[in-house]
């Protein structure tokens, strides 16, 4: 049996033409976070509550991320850090420098609209955390139906021919809107549906632990698109009034963490749905910008702010980009999905 590390680190790259060639490390011995260096049963339960059950996700942690989400020194952090990067490397598989090469392995999902795609220079990046925000009704929800649907496609036509977890708050996924939308594209909507996974979050603790569950079974699988619509909702109705500012702005930046490290791991696009302030409000501030003030801001890569135009048509504005300028693009949602 491989160990997770080895099981996470390969399924990029080798995994499928490993596993055909039977040579998944099957004399690897298994490696426990125990055995780090500077890990003892009080800190690998600690590194086990804040979610750090593998080395990988150790390794491509910065000594203060790990000292605040697990609670540790930030000296003991870097430690366990050092020997997560050189422990994930036996058998010469991955180390943590082969993570940061990664990036050059940024893939673009195109949206099938060349006004979008145009917008993001070429389509949505995967290791990055793009969040599509807006009113009620400007289309956040057919953005994630859309780019699921497209997900599946071959490479060649702009797909990453993955798989995607969605994480449904409002119950507003639609199989039936999956099918339309595959039409759309000429692909047959069983095989289309049958890559998308679908979990209900009832509420915010639950939403959370989604994402466990995603770590968990994206091992093995060509994850490459995850999807919360809406991330806000529930955190929004669950910390209300001033007094609850803080903790719940703690909760929703960790599972943004735990978000983003899932999409760097499985080198996928986290796709994260927002809504807009409805009105005035002390707490939430400003009626035309999007909820999860700064932690938000700072977490998503790409930002994506939909309204809807005159005729039918929508409008998405990019908004902070680290490397493309501001600007607008004009589409519509037809029956078939999203068209230029
Ligand atoms: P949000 O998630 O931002 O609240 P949605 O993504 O649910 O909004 O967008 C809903 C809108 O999408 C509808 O008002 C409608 O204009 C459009 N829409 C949904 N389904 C279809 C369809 N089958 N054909 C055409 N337009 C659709
Ligand atoms: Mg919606």
């Amino acid at each position: 049996m491989a160990t997770k590390s080895k099981r996470s680190a390969s399924k990029t790259k080798n995994e499928s033409t490993a596993e055909a060639d039977g040579l998944l490390m099957a004399e690897e011995p298994e490696v426990k976070i125990e055995e780090l260096p500077g890990v003892g049963p009080a800190t690998a339960e600690k590194l086990r509550e804040a979610g750090f059950d593998d080395l990988l996700a150790i390794a491509v942690m910065s000594p203060s991320e790990l000292a605040e989400q697990a609670e540790l020194g930030e000296a003991v952090a870097g430690k366990i850090i050092a020997g997560a990067k050189t422990m994930a490397n036996i058998g010469g598989f991955v180390s943590g420098s082969a993570l940061l090469d990664r990036r050059r392995e940024v893939l673009k999902l195109s949206a099938k609209v060349q006004s979008i795609d145009d917008l993001l220079g070429g389509g949505f990046e995967t290791q990055a955390l793009v969040e599509v925000y807006g009113a009620f009704g400007s289309g956040k929800t057919q953005i994630g139906h859309q780019l699921a649907v497209n997900c599946t496609l071959p490479m060649s036509e702009g797909g990453l021919d993955g798989d995607i977890f969605y994480i449904d708050t409002e119950d507003t996924f639609r199989p039936e809107r999956i099918t339309q939308m595959a039409r759309g594209l000429g692909l047959d909507p069983d095989a289309v549906l049958s890559r998308i996974h679908v979990a209900r979050a009832y509420n915010s603790a639950h939403q959370i632990l989604l994402v466990d569950e995603i770590k968990r079974l994206s091992r093995g699988m060509n994850v490459k698109l995850i999807i919360v619509d809406s991330l806000t909702s529930h955190f929004r109705a669950e910390y209300v009034g001033r007094g609850m500012l803080a903790e719940r702005q703690q909760k929703l930046n960790r599972h943004l963490k735990e978000l983003k490290q899932t999409a760097d791991v499985n080198n996928a696009i986290v796709l994260v749905t927002n809504q807009v302030h409805s009105k005035p409000d002390a707490m939430w501030g400003d009626p035309t910008k999007p909820v999860g003030g700064h932690v938000l801001a700072h977490a998503s890569t790409f930002r994506l702010y939909l309204r809807k135009a005159k005729g039918g048509r929508r409008i998405a504005r990019l908004v902070d980009s680290p490397n493309l300028p501001d600007g607008e693009c004009i589409y519509q949602v037809t029956e078939e999905g999203l068209r230029d």
